[in-house]
């Protein structure tokens, strides 16, 4: 089985390294192969099955839960890719942001925990925050190590080449793993949303667990890694540019300050702009579009969590000509497309 994949970012590669494990003849195209152009170099790596989305699709939950589980052997099996289960403590403000981030505490089934008790777990929060849950099963990956680790394996195999027409391949499936690319090449109903996310650096150590919060209204998440980095995201906004603001970086900074002053101090080391693939649903379109092309693509906020979920799918469509019914809901045609 030869198998050409569009697309070299996360979901592509994670896609490219399964078919390859399971015996296919694998090449990647990608513009920039060793770029870092893709949504996966800005994001956060936040492995969140119980964010917002599941609100509006329910179905989206099951799916995410499922790629959650898959995360501890996904992440064993590429090495150290910064895989952390420390978990995840959302935190609130003031009496609005309480009333605001219950609703997901309470979706969760997470017990509530009081401004003490949150410092007990995490010193460097802030003395005004007043209520917070813990979700241990919240956890984070490094983004930027799965694929770097992801290229490692498909060395070789990832070709330079911008593919503007899917009938210019000649592999048996095509696989079109191309983010926000995706829709000028299948006509899917993809959308870049662009998100603003700042990286800090200071000593390691200052904060344990991902911190999602909101101050004053302003909603934010840290992501502190072993090395003392801590990512701040994120904006979400209906705009193809990829320009960083003003507006967007101080609402991050305040928000995250406000939340832990102790980050007053760390270096402000990059600001990034990224566009998630966006459907109209929100959940990922992941299934056949025709007898030789199959999309893995719109994973929007949750690419990263998704990848390992849709790369064991995808493998199973393209090698076996059948997946597991989870997938049903997710398919190309629930746009009139296939
Ligand atoms: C600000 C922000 C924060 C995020 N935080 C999180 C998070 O905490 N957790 C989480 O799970 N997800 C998060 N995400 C979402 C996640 O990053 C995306 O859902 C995921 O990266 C999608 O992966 P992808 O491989 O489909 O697309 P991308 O990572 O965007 O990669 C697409 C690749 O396709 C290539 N390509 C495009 N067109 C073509 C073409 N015609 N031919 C060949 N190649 C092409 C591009 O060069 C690129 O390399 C975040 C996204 C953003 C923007």
């Amino acid at each position: 089985m030869r198998a050409g994949i569009v697309g070299g970012g996360i979901i592509g590669l994670a896609i490219g390294a399964e078919l390859l494990r399971r015996g296919a003849d694998v090449t990647v195209y990608d513009p920039e192969p060793a770029g870092s152009g893709g949504a996966w170099h800005v994001a956060a790596g936040m492995l969140a099955p119980g964010g917002e989305s599941v609100f509006e699709f329910p179905r989206l939950e099951q799916l995410l839960e499922a790629a959650n589980a898959l995360w501890p052997e996904f992440a064993a099996a590429l090495g150290d890719v910064g895989y952390d289960d420390a978990g995840t403590l959302g935190v609130a403000l003031t009496a609005d942001d309480v009333a605001e981030m219950a609703r997901e505490w309470k979706h969760q089934k997470l017990s509530p925990l009081t401004g003490s008790q949150l410092r007990d777990r995490e010193p460097a929060l802030s003395p005004r925050i007043r209520a917070g849950a813990y979700a241990a099963t919240e956890r984070q990956v490094d983004p930027r190590r799965v694929v770097a680790r992801l290229r490692e394996i498909l060395s070789g195999r990832i070709r330079a080449r911008l593919v503007s027409d899917l009938s210019g391949l000649d592999e048996d499936v095509v696989v079109v793993a191309a983010g926000c690319g995706t829709a000028t090449l299948t006509g899917l109903p993809i959308r870049p949303v662009k998100g603003q996310v700042l990286r800090l650096r200071g000593e390691p150590g200052l904060l344990r667990h991902v911190i999602d919060g909101a101050a004053d209204g302003r909603h934010v998440y840290l992501v502190p890694r072993a090395d003392g980095e801590v990512v701040v995201g994120a904006t979400q906004e209906e705009r193809t540019d990829r320009q960083p603001t003003a507006g967007g970086v101080h609402d991050l900074l305040r928000a995250a300050l406000d939340l832990v002053p102790g980050l007053s101090e760390h270096e402000l080391a990059e600001v990034t702009v990224g566009h998630r693939p966006g459907t109209p649903d929100n959940a990922p379109i992941i299934g056949r579009l025709t007898d030789r092309v199959v999309v893995a693509a719109g994973h929007h906020r949750n690419g990263v969590l998704l990848t390992p979920i849709t790369a064991q799918l995808v493998a199973d469509l393209v090698l076996t000509g059948s997946a597991d019914p989870i997938i049903d809901e997710f398919t190309p045609g629930r746009f009139g497309c296939a």
